[in-house]
């Protein structure tokens, strides 16, 4: 029989998974409604790229560390190019004084992971349809229902870009090497992925117009490593296509508010941004340690659905999460126009940046942290 929960949490992505683990690691009764996924997930092609702060979270989890070894790879330098020749930032972990700039993780394997230590966990009650609580947390995504049911208006604005994603094997090994061009308006990139599928290979993400991924992603094999090597320059010798392809729509989008008497908002359901600077997960992991920070130093007196109590966690993430939306925000809209100016302007910016040793270990603490 199921016991009555504390706190109630709808979703069934990376974001409520690791809550409900938080949650229960502190003695709290969780109801997880989670669509039970095929098992293990094989169909999603992404690869996440993850901060230090959200690595240290899926350890304490003990989803990290139940990785296969092949799921997850350290980047140690990054290099991001621009539109003239030349142009261009690089970073390296070794200069940062980090073991690595972030780790690349494959999506599918990251999900298993977190399933099983929930399914396993005496705290957490699998429901379909859990009954109600002191605290409901919303972690349904971008397409939230619940938020609409609580009347929380979303702000979207859709880039009509689409991300296609992708894995490639490479000519040589890609010596835990992340790469990214800025070609206006398309932004892609290739993340370092140790994988049965692609060897020392790469996970794509390649944004671009919707209509031009929808090309891409039903085009010819042949037609799209064509592309691929005028597009990188050949930096990377020749790649050749080696798994599915799927695209997603991309949008800048915010919830009007994330917390409200007994119910927050994490994740996708509170904030999406673009995937240019591999950060939407990571937001909301740090969502999730933050819930778990104030509901974990919440007065004995005090219920877990207060609205004061969850007033804390919303001023907590609001800093954060409005930085990375203006700055991913920013940086499409510098990098989608084609205007000469404006093109010199941002490669001249690039090649400025990377001599400044200061300002572009700012960025990567930045980066590091959110
Ligand atoms: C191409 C691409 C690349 C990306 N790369 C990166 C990256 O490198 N680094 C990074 O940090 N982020 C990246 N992101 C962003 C990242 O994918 C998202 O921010 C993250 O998946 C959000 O997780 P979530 O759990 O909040 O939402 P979701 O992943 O959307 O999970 C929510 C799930 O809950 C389900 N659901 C909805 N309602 C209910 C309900 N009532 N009951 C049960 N289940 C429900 C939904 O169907 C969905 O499966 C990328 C995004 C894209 C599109």
């Amino acid at each position: 029989m199921s016991k009555s929960a504390d706190v109630r949490i709808l979703g069934s992505g990376i974001v409520s998974r690791s809550l409900a683990l938080c949650l229960a690691h502190q003695g709290l009764q969780v109801a997880l409604q989670a669509r039970p996924a095929a098992s293990p997930r094989t169909d999603d092609v992404r690869a996440y790229a993850l901060n230090p702060s959200s690595v240290a979270l899926l350890q304490r989890l003990r989803a990290w560390d139940a990785l296969p070894a092949e799921a997850r790879t350290a980047v140690l330098d990054m290099k991001v190019a621009g539109d003239a020749p030349g142009a261009g930032i690089e970073f390296s972990a070794w200069q940062q004084a980090v073991d690595a700039l972030a780790w690349i993780v494959d999506a599918a394997e990251l999900e298993n992971s977190l399933e099983t230590a929930v399914r396993y966990n005496p705290r957490i009650d699998l429901q379909p349809q859990p009954g109600p609580a002191a605290l409901t947390v919303v972690a349904e995504g971008k397409a939230s229902a619940e938020r609409e049911r609580l009347g929380v208006a979303f702000e979207r604005h859709g880039y009509g870009h689409s991300a296609l994603a992708t894995r490639l094997v490479a000519e040589g090994p890609h010596q835990g090497t992340a790469w990214q061009w800025f070609r206006a308006p398309e932004v892609l990139a290739l993340l370092p992925l140790d994988r049965p599928e692609c060897g020392h290979g790469y996970a794509l993400v390649w944004s671009q117009p919707a209509e031009q991924a929808e090309h891409w992603r039903q085009a010819a094999p042949e037609a799209l490593e064509e592309v691929l090597l005028q597009l990188t320059g050949g930096v990377v010798g020749r790649l050749r296509v080696a798994g599915d392809r799927a695209t997603w729509p991309l949008a800048l989008g915010r919830a009007q508010a994330v917390s409200g008497p007994g119910w927050a908002l994490v994740g996708d359901a509170a904030h999406v941004v673009h995937p240019l600077a591999g950060q939407g997960l990571n937001l909301g992991l740090a969502d999730v340690q933050a819930l778990d920070e104030v509901l974990a130093a919440r007065e004995s007196w005090r219920d877990l659905g207060d609205a004061a109590l969850l007033r804390r966690y919303a001023r907590k993430r609001a800093w954060g999460t409005w930085a990375m939306a203006q700055g991913t925000d920013g940086l499409w809209q510098l990098f989608a126009q084609d205007a000469p100016g404006l093109r010199e302007l941002r490669n001249h910016g690039m090649t400025l940046v990377n001599r400044i040793a200061p300002l572009k270990r700012w960025l990567v603490r930045q980066a590091l942290d959110v």
